[in-house]
């Protein structure tokens, strides 16, 4: 039966999208969204700072202390951005920019910064021209022989395994020492948490079946075509992506003039004009569970109201969603994966002419040390004046802006702008704007057999008493990148008649 009355219970960017997404599919039901916080949007934190520049110009800097930048590989998104007319507020990354194709590494223990070299083909390509960097670079020579010796490795995944950690993958098709320099870094930009623990099934699902289509070979794999990403285009429920589609050939990551607030702003503006939505801001569900003699959802809020619904979508952190059912209801799983957290810095510099604070580029990550000891507070660190200048124009010439990421609160900011000086190799200035931003349990650490346990919890969602009629989504269920996030609000309710 199709829903009268639906609960969504969390405004980040997976509510705001279900919200989105079910209020124009479900057009005469009831939907009332409770969002904990005042601010709606999650994690997402887009705010300008203003700044005086040398010549007493005032300005502002845009600041982001979630996500900042987002892959056009999410069609759901492009779909929003469609819908919702900020295509005229995009800025894009072109593939073919310095920006997108600079990325580094800086190794514990070392000073400056590593060239990775952005494709196989370009460290063959590197190591014919003797001025490339990369061909100097040990990363090359690690990149160059793991990469061309893997394809010669027999198939290795041990025999009935489902899902293995990411860096138990890497270390099989690639080398301990591929796995821990590039893959500990990857999962450092992603997920801020250590490459051992993460499913490599759950987080980079496109490596697993590479593996397969390659009959053991992830470098072969790569290169075939997947048939069941077409397939899936074919059976699902087409994309309304009008010219977004088209205006990202090309791209390698893209934001807003305003930064990813954009998205949570238009989505607000949006939601406010449907007559069937209702946004509660700073009120939190406190309790939920399913009455057998009404065969209705009750949810208690902190303003001691009952909502009631026929349908439910929990949008929430999985901890949180435990902490609001019955213990005669339980649900499995919500507290399997572990979040991490990250504090975030934003920095903000005069340029000063001939003192080049960053080579250009998307910015550099700090894989896992060898030896613990060795490890390093900061993860890696975003350089927002090369990747989104534009945000700052027509100042962009006269600040340098950065972010640092963090796995632990910064004890002293001297302390981390000389940290950040030895691994630029550069001596920073001091900051003209610092903003700091303890994100505490941000990101949920999907750990291996996490795919195997959110199919265990979705067969007990289908049964009593919530008879599909809950929905449980997030970034702790089906991925953490905002596109993941916006695709599960546009999942939910699909089975709903
Ligand atoms: C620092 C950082 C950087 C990131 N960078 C990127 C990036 O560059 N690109 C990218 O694609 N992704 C990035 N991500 C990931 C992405 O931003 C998040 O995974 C995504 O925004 C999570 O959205 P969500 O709605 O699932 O959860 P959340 O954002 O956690 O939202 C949950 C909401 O539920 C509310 N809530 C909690 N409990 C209750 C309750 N009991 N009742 C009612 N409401 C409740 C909260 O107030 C919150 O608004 C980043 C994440 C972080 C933290």
């Amino acid at each position: 039966m199709a829903p009268s009355s639906i609960a969504i219970l969390g405004g980040g960017l997976t509510g705001l999208s279900a919200a989105f997404h079910l209020s124009r599919r479900f057009p005469a039901a009831q939907i009332t969204l409770l969002n904990k916080d005042i601010h709606f949007g999650g994690w997402v934190h887009s705010r300008r700072a203003k700044i005086t520049l040398k010549d007493g110009r005032e300005t502002s800097v845009l600041l982001e202390a979630g996500p900042r930048t987002l892959r056009p590989n999410s069609k759901s998104v492009l779909e929003l951005i469609n819908l919702l007319d900020l295509s005229p507020f995009l800025l894009t990354v072109p593939k073919s920019s310095p920006a997108a194709r600079n990325r580094f590494l800086h190794l514990p223990g070392t000073k400056g910064l590593l060239c990775i070299p952005s494709s196989p083909l370009s460290i063959l390509t590197s190591g014919l021209s003797p001025k490339s960097s990369s061909l100097h670079s040990p990363l090359g020579h690690i990149l160059l022989s793991a990469v061309a010796r893997e394809p010669f490795r027999l198939w290795n995944r041990p025999l009935m395994i489902e899902d293995e950690s990411v860096d138990e993958f890497l270390s099989r098709r690639f080398g301990s020492e591929f796995a821990r320099i590039f893959g500990s870094a990857l999962v450092h930009g992603i997920y801020a948490a250590d490459s051992r623990e993460l499913s490599v099934r759950a987080a980079f699902p496109s490596l697993w079946d590479a593996e397969e289509r390659g009959r053991g070979s992830l470098v072969t794999g790569l290169l075939r075509p997947s048939r069941a990403s077409a397939t899936a285009e074919v059976n699902d429920l087409p994309y309304q992506l009008g010219d977004v589609d088209e205006q990202m050939r090309g791209v390698s990551v893209y934001s807003f003039s305003q930064g990813i607030g954009a998205l949570v702003d238009a989505l607000l503006r949006e939601l406010r004009t449907r007559r069937n939505v209702r946004l509660v801001g700073g009120v939190s569900a406190t309790g939920l569970r399913m009455n057998p003699r009404t065969a209705q959802f009750e949810i208690t809020t902190s303003s001691c109201e009952t909502l009631r619904a026929t349908h439910t979508v929990s949008a929430v952190p999985l901890p949180s969603l435990k902490g609001l059912l019955s213990p005669k209801t339980p649900l499995p799983h919500l507290t399997a994966n572990p979040y991490s957290s990250v504090t975030v810095v934003n920095l903000v510099f005069l340029a000063s002419p001939g003192h080049v604070l960053h080579p250009v580029g998307f910015g550099y990550l700090v894989p896992r040390a060898s030896s613990r000891h060795a490890e390093n507070a900061i993860l890696g660190c975003v350089f927002d004046s090369s990747s989104m200048s534009t945000q700052e124009a027509p100042w962009s010439a006269d600040i340098v802006k950065m972010t640092a990421m963090l796995r632990e609160p910064v004890a002293s900011i001297a302390r981390l702008v000389d940290m950040l000086s030895e691994q630029l190799g550069v001596r920073l200035p001091d900051p003209l704007v610092v903003r700091v931003h303890d994100n505490a349990h941000c990101i949920p650490l999907l750990r291996v057999g996490h795919l195997q346990r959110m199919q265990e919890l979705s067969e007990v969602l289908q049964g009593e008493p919530w008879s599909s009629k809950l929905e449980v989504i997030g970034a702790g269920v089906g991925g953490v990148s905002v596109g993941d996030c916006v695709e599960a609000g546009r999942r939910a309710g699909r089975n709903w008649a």
